[in-house]
């Protein structure tokens, strides 16, 4: 695992991908709101990253941003996406079509048979990428997607290759999109809820599938999901949005035992798996609000069991609380005795 030194001359694990202050506006008829604000993590080199969050909170806009993949109405106001040293909001639309997407950053979309290509065979969109943009011949370039057909454990790659995404499973057709995603060997991998549309059995050899591929060739990932089983059986690090705004940061480990925002303690408690609470267990009342209807101070006052009057009047701000960032008055070391 590469290593570099930081401005102390101390030793870190690098990372691939830092994003900060990442803001996306969209423009409506009823006016332009912002889907994410101030949106800031690092993902590691050969780590993977959850972004979680019920619908609404923003995850899947982090993701489409960081492709530069946004539907027309949206776009980035503010941020830098810094991929290993190269800040991807000042490259020219061209160089992010042709050297980076597809080459350095690729995607896992939730559902391969929309993402597929349904007149295509299955090597010629894997091949695809290799011959467009890396110049490799027509052979080499199929009897490399041949291999990395058999890397995510599909039988008989030589015969799946020649045929179409229909004649597919859903989960073979899945694995042949991390093998699009995978074949020029990109830095980052953005998984956008990629096990969704799949049976339990389907997605837990998905979820190994990119586990194995993490740990065997080092490829970080970014894993957007709203299940938190989903994040305790993969991820490294969690990072949990709320209407827009990351609320709290950590290791997995760390944001698992010890919850610190009431958002994350109420995604937790809700998990039967998790709690190992059986019978009927608690819900968070209400739902993310509309990007068009946030509320002041803090986004979760209206449904937060601590919820006190600053939390409606004052935006919280970011404290750091052991190894977590969280976003929330309770964690503010100067507050008042009246404001609990
Ligand atoms: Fe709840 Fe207030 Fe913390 Fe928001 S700032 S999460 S409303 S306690």
């Amino acid at each position: 695992m590469p290593l570099t030194r930081n401005s102390k001359g101390v030793t870190t694990v690098s990372e691939i991908l830092r994003v900060s202050g990442l803001t996306v506006e969209f423009s409506t008829e009823d006016g332009t709101f912002s889907a994410i604000e101030d949106v800031g993590f690092g993902l590691e080199q050969g780590k993977t990253l959850a972004i979680v969050g019920e619908s609404g909170s923003g995850k899947s806009v982090t993701s489409l941003a960081i492709m530069q993949l946004l539907a027309e109405n949206g776009r980035i106001t503010a941020g830098e996406i810094v991929l290993d040293g190269e800040n991807l909001l000042d490259l020219p639309p061209n160089d992010i079509q042709h050297r980076i997407l597809g080459q350095q950053i690729s995607m896992i979309f939730q559902e391969p048979m929309t993402a597929l290509n349904p007149i295509l065979t299955v090597g010629d969109q894997i091949t695809e990428v290799l011959l467009e943009h890396q110049g490799i011949a027509k052979k080499a370039a199929y009897e490399r997607a041949i291999e990395v057909l058999r890397e995510v454990g599909i039988p008989s790659p030589e015969k799946r290759i020649r045929q179409y995404p229909h004649e597919l499973s859903g989960g073979m057709r899945q694995r042949v999109m991390i093998a699009m995603g995978l074949v020029s060997e990109p830095k980052v991998m953005i998984a956008d809820e990629p096990t969704t549309a799949l049976d339990v059995t389907i997605e837990a050899q998905i979820l190994d599938l990119l586990d194995r591929l993490k740990r065997e060739f080092g490829t970080s990932i970014l894993f957007v999901t709203h299940d938190l089983n989903v994040v305790a059986d993969i991820a490294d690090d969690v990072i949990v949005m709320y209407a827009g705004q990351i609320v709290e940061r950590g290791s997995v480990l760390d944001v698992f035992e010890q919850p610190k925002h009431p958002y994350t303690q109420g995604l937790l408690g809700a998990m039967p798996s998790l709690t190992g609470v059986e019978g009927d267990l608690p819900t968070i009342p209400g739902v993310v609000p509309s990007i068009a209807n946030r509320p002041s101070g803090c986004r979760f006052h209206n449904r937060c069991p601590f919820a006190h009057p600053r939390c409606t009047a004052e935006a919280p701000a970011v404290y750091r609380v052991g190894g977590q960032d969280v976003r929330c008055h309770l964690f503010d070391p100067h507050r008042s005795e009246e404001s609990q």
